[in-house]
Parts: C-alpha cells; structure tokens; sequence
C-alpha cells in the first residue's frame, strides 16, 4: 500500500509541474531581436515569409475577417495609396528607424483610409481588411523591407524578425504591476531548448516549477538579483539574459516634446520626433526613460519584446 501511495504522490507533483509549465509555456514566447514593428492587424499568422510551392513570399499573411482594422507598424509617411492588379488596395509606408529608412507593404485591403504623403502614427488606421487583387480569401498580406521597395523585392526581409509582440500605450499601462524600478523588459531563459531552469514563488522562496530554456516571458518587476515573470513565479537574474523594452517619440521628425525631471515635475529639455530610448517604467502618466528624464505617455509608442 504505501509504496502506491508515494508514488501517486510523486505523479501528482509530475502532473502539477506539467500544468505549470503549460501555463507558462501559453506566455508571450515569441521574440524578436530587434522589435521596431507592431503587429498590423489582429488575426492568425497564415502563411510565412520565404518559398512557397516554388514561389517566393515576400511577406507574411494574416487571415482576418473582412473590415478588420490594419494599422501601421510604425510610424512614417505614405509613400503610396493606390489600387493595383496584384497587391489590391495597398498602402505603402516609409520609415526612418535609428537612420534607417525602411518601408513597409498593405496589401488586398477592403479599403484604404490614408492618401499619399500623409504622415501617419504607429498604430493609426491605414485601411480595412479585405481580398483584393490577387488574392484568395479575406486577409493581410504584410511586407517590411530594409531600404526602399522595388519590384524586384530584393530589400524584403522577415517581418517577424523585427516584430514586438504587444505595444504599451498610456491607457494599458498598468502602473501597480509594473512598478518603476528599471524592470521594464524581457527575460530569455539562457538554456537551451528543451532544459529546464527552477523558477520560485518569491525571490530565493519556495520551489514552484521549471521553465525552459529559449522561452522569453515578460517582466513585470525586479527585486535584487531576481526578476518577476507574473504570477508569482520569479527566476534568478544569472540564468536569463534581459532585454530593455524600448519606446519612441510618436512625432515626425523635425518636431520636438518636452520632457521633465519626474512625473508632472519641472521642464528638463527637448526630445526629437521620431527619437528610440530605453523605457525604465511608468508613473501617473509619463515614462521614465532615464537620466531623470520623464516624457508624457501621450507621445510615446512602447515596444515590449
Ligand atoms: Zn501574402
């Protein structure tokens, strides 16, 4: 008798494990090097970026129901708003990124809400959903290329290598659960895939369960040399390496927003338009953005990884 019983015990932890790492392992996972994109629209990735049945695909597609909103990945000027044969109704946008220009592809859109030369803000209504052109089926058809688009496509790159996962804007900011202590960012678990890494119900507490390596989570506060990933689950600083999340000036460039020594406090100086910088946390309505320096959360687009 006893021996079944301790092994029940033992499948129970087994199974209370498993079901903690499931959990975990439905946590954002996705990460991107170098996330200057948003996503452009809500809906499944259907189709990835590279061959496909002896094709190129210059982009990747979103399936999403006619009329959803496609808003731009980051900010720019349309460089073009137009109908064409294959790409349907489709935007084009340009971008100056860290002196980068990039230009980003809408394509088979239901309708267009931007004309050319407008400049437009990361995450504003370019157009609607739709299958227009060649298209089969309701969805986006998104491309990112490194320079300038040309026919050739030569300058197409992956968007999910530059993409961030989610964007904090000032009304989702929830200051009390990302308190500003320098912790806005992302873990990834250093390990390799597949090996497991101990994670604590408090800093140096209670074993709770295991993560794995290569997965990214989100952090939402950091206490010595412990980060908090949610849900009460906490791992030590040594077996993740930490990427800053990064926020820019949601203004062209050219224009300038004042920025203060703290929250609501005195003027300190000018940012430019346009301008990336780390984001150390929030509080009543500005960013910390580092060496004292406090910018209404009104003009800035956040990138989590
Ligand atoms: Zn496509």
């Amino acid at each position: 008798m006893k021996p079944f019983v301790k092994l029940g015990r033992v499948f129970s932890i087994f199974i209370a494990v498993l079901f903690f790492i499931g959990v975990l392992a439905n946590m954002p996972s996705a990460y991107a090097s170098q996330a200057i994109f948003i996503k452009p629209t809500e809906g499944q990735l259907s189709s990835s970026f590279g061959s496909r049945n002896g094709n190129m695909h210059f982009g990747i597609d979103f399936a999403a129901s006619t009329g959803t909103p496609v808003k731009a990945a980051a900010a720019g000027t349309v460089s073009r708003s137009y109908l064409s044969q294959s790409y349907g109704n489709a935007v084009f946008i340009r971008h100056t990124i860290n002196g980068q220009v990039w230009e980003t592809v809408y394509a088979h859109m239901s309708s267009r809400a931007v004309t050319e030369g407008q400049y437009v803000k990361a995450g504003q209504l370019i157009g609607k959903v739709g299958s227009t052109g060649d298209s089969t089926g309701s969805h986006l058809h998104f491309e990112t290329h490194k320079g300038t688009w040309n026919i050739d496509k030569s300058n197409a790159v992956n968007p999910l290598d530059y993409m961030g996962t989610t964007v904090t804007t000032a009304a989702a900011a929830k200051p009390q659960s990302n308190p500003v202590d320098g912790s806005w960012g992302t873990v990834k678990v250093k390990f390799p895939a597949g090996y497991g890494v101990n994670v604590y119900a408090t800093p140096g507490g209670a074993y709770k369960g295991r993560v794995l390596g290569g997965h990214a989570y989100k952090v939402y506060a950091k206490k010595g040399n412990w980060f908090n990933i949610g849900s009460r689950t906490w791992i030590k600083a040594d077996y993740v390496t930490f990427t800053q999340d990064t926020g820019y000036v949601d203004y062209p460039a050219g224009y300038k927003v004042n920025v203060y020594r703290s929250p609501n406090g005195s003027f300190k100086e000018r940012v430019n338009g346009q301008m990336y910088f780390k984001v150390y946390g929030y509080k009543n309505g500005f960013y910390d953005i580092g060496q004292s320096r406090w910018i209404p959360a009104s003009h800035v687009v956040v990138i989590r990884h």
